[in-house]
């Protein structure tokens, strides 16, 4: 499982701050350019247990494992021990800030509206000149823009 941008992971990890659970490093190994983090994590629904994490850090991405019954129902899937080992070792993504449109500027001093105008202009032209592969093009600038938002 790469644990990458995801809702479902920010929810995990409220719930782990949220039920303060507590997370130890076990053991950390690197061979080459893997690192690979064992932690115990304390367990909400049974007192005085522990969670057990494994936490592999690769050029790759992150993977992380869980030996709780949530993460192990069927598919690998987020649970609160493995989002708090993330938050531990400081690899819990972080969701990006929401820009504005009116006031965010990119790299051309433009911002983010300013810039969609213009595309909306270039795309109105190519049209008129029947140029599809460019109406395309700045339809996708456009798109890609938006996605941002
Ligand atoms: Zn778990």
């Amino acid at each position: 499982m790469h644990a990458g941008l995801d809702a479902t992971w920010t929810a995990m990890q409220a719930r782990a701050v949220e039920r303060g659970l507590r997370v130890e490093i076990v053991d950390e190994q690197t061979v080459g350019y893997d690192t690979v983090t064992r932690c115990r994590v304390s367990s909400h629904s049974q007192p005085g247990q522990w969670h057990h994490v494994r936490v592999k850090a690769s050029a790759a991405g992150v993977d992380v494992a869980c030996d709780c019954y949530a993460a192990t129902l069927g598919r690998p899937r987020p649970c609160s021990h493995a989002a708090a080992a993330l938050d531990a070792l400081g690899m819990m993504p972080t969701p990006e800030p929401a820009r504005h449109a009116e006031t965010d500027t990119l790299d051309n001093g433009r911002t983010i509206a300013e810039e969609i105008k213009t595309l909306s202009a270039l795309k109105l032209m190519a049209y008129a000149f029947g140029k599809d592969a460019d109406e395309d093009e700045y339809q996708s600038q456009i798109d890609a823009l938006k996605a941002t938002l």
